[in-house]
């Protein structure tokens, strides 16, 4: 299974990375120092993942409280699936609002443009606390390993098309989003004016920005970042959250 969903994750990156070419949103406009700095903090970041992220998920789960162990697999890993979407929706909102994952959360915000390299760009801070932080929810709720496993495929995928600079058009997008995250739908999450940024935090659906109330709709804009900042080179962002206060 995990050959299955390595396979399916590359294939997917990989039609996203043609398509935004094929039918770009915006054009970039920004030197390819920042491609540099997102597949450096993408190598970094994706490493954590793999190191650690799911590794601690998948143990946590060999040792979770059982008291779902008799449910029907299907019905366990469909139930798994939306408990998972529900952490990462409030673990997203968590670091928007709590200063201190902020500081970490923001160097993917600084990003100043949107395309697939965007989704590899987190702060390797940020991927081992949300490690740790999954891990005892793992454990509390009994999640399924095959549920882990389909999440975090699911996760990357998802990510690579919500930031990538693919032009969907105007209706396809609107259709889409009223289910799932679509790229015109996360756009408005990275436009520097807080009242944005602090909306659509959702990851798979926009299920639950809907059901808490930070479902945002707002102009195309081909502009991105923190409000009041500009990105920084790869050395700057890694001790960023250490050294500048919160923004
Ligand atoms: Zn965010």
């Amino acid at each position: 299974m995990t050959l299955y969903l390595t396979i399916a994750t590359i294939a997917l990156l990989g039609l996203w990375l043609a398509a935004e070419r094929l039918r770009p949103a915006f054009s970039s406009g920004q030197g390819g120092g920042r491609i540099v700095r997102n597949v450096l903090l993408g190598v970094v970041g994706l490493g954590a993942t793999f190191a650690i992220v799911t590794p601690v998920s998948l143990t946590a789960a060999q040792f979770g409280a059982p008291w779902r162990e008799t449910w029907p697999m299907w019905v366990r890993v469909l139930t798994d699936l939306f408990i998972l979407e529900f952490f990462i929706y409030w673990w997203h909102r968590a670091n928007h609002e709590v200063p201190f994952l902020w500081r970490f959360h923001r160097v993917h915000h600084y990003d100043g443009f949107l395309d697939v390299t965007s989704a590899l760009r987190f702060h390797p801070g940020e991927v081992i606390l949300s490690a740790l932080v999954r891990g005892v929810y793992v454990l509390l709720f009994d999640v399924s390993v095959p549920a882990i496993l389909i999440f975090d495929a699911a996760v990357v995928i998802a990510a690579g098309f919500h930031h990538s600079n693919l032009r969907l058009g105007q209706k396809a997008d609107d259709v889409l989003r009223k289910v799932v995250v679509s790229p015109d739908h996360h756009r408005i999450h990275h436009i520097p004016e807080r009242r944005y940024t602090d909306s659509n935090y959702g990851t798979l659906t926009t299920f639950f920005d809907r059901f808490f109330g930070s479902y945002e709709e707002a102009p195309r804009k081909g502009a991105y970042g923190v409000e009041g900042a500009e990105d920084k080179p790869f050395t700057d962002l890694m001790t960023d959250p250490f050294r500048s206060p919160s923004t």
